[in-house]
């Protein structure tokens, strides 16, 4: 195994995404080796970073694949998934356990590498004919010889949404994190609008019925390959009865004093935290 190298990759980063480098072969840059869905970092101060290294044998890996992710503030970046153990002084690490150590726009380029390295490793083989596939030269596509079967990443659109009722925001407790309380979220299904979906979703949650939904924002989720798509909605009728294989429980809650929520990389804090800012009381005097 290779030294823990000076060279790393953090903070700020432009980032440009490419579908093949126009840097010659060997040139170094930002390295997001994965072994799983796991992440190769550094913790240094409280900071995660990557290795900065032009390929994944330069730090002692045997990687089948190495995927071209984009252009990181002049260098090339890439992608690799692995099955060696870490280097001295790295580990491998969920990028959910890295929210509070990564930088945001690091974060979103580790989502990112992510996303395409679980696509790679789901389409090496055509899903109609099963003969292995080959990348297509040019697109983000991975092509069948046999029968010219195209796949392209995967993205699944999902809904989230915060419900108020007057100075109310409508938290729920779901059985994955039952830690903290958050908005209601769902997948979107064939067929479907994000506003049917957000009226739907709400309603088999919780049973409450919402005014028009409003679009608030939007958030590539890698876990495994969402987008999900914000919104906020007005209560309409109903009280909260939760749907009990999903939620735990649900309750209103008031802009001071909200439950441990969600952390603050998630479109889920800053839907809560933009209900926040508008109803937070004046302090008194
Ligand atoms: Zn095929």
């Amino acid at each position: 195994m290779v030294e823990a190298r000076a060279s790393c990759y953090c903070a700020d980063v432009r980032f440009q995404p490419e579908i093949a480098s126009r840097h010659p072969p060997g040139t170094p840059g930002p390295l997001f080796v994965f072994k799983g869905s796991d992440l190769l970092v550094r913790v240094n101060d409280g900071l995660a970073e990557v290795p900065v290294a032009a390929d994944p044998a330069s730090l002692g890996f045997t990687a089948p694949v190495v995927l071209h992710v984009g252009n990181a503030d002049g260098a090339p970046c890439r992608a690799a998934e692995i099955a060696g153990d870490a280097p001295d002084g790295w580990n491998f690490a969920g990028l959910r356990s890295l929210f509070s150590v990564l930088p945001e726009p690091l974060f979103r380029v580790a989502g990112r590498a992510l996303m395409l390295v679980e696509w790679e490793r789901t389409n090496r083989f055509c899903g109609r004919c099963g003969t292995p596939t080959r990348a297509k030269e040019g697109e983000r596509a991975r092509e069948c010889p046999a029968c010219g079967e195209l796949a392209y990443p995967k993205i699944s659109p999902a809904i989230i949404v915060a419900v108020t009722r007057g100075d109310r925001i409508m938290l729920a407790r779901h059985h994955r994190f039952p830690q903290r309380f958050t908005v209601i979220a769902g997948y979107v299904e064939p067929g479907e609008t994000l506003e049917e979906c957000v009226h739907r979703e709400v309603r088999e949650e919780t049973g409450i019925e919402i005014c028009e939904p409003r679009y608030f924002a939007n958030q590539p989720w890698p876990f495994p390959h969402s987008l999900m798509v914000a919104f906020t909605a007005e209560h309409l009728s109903g009280e909260i009865r939760v749907e009990p294989s999903e939620l735990i429980e649900g309750g209103w809650f008031a802009a001071d004093a909200l439950p441990t929520v969600p952390d603050k990389v998630t479109i889920a804090r800053r839907l809560i935290d933009a209900f926040v800012a508008a109803h937070r009381r004046s302090p008194p005097g």
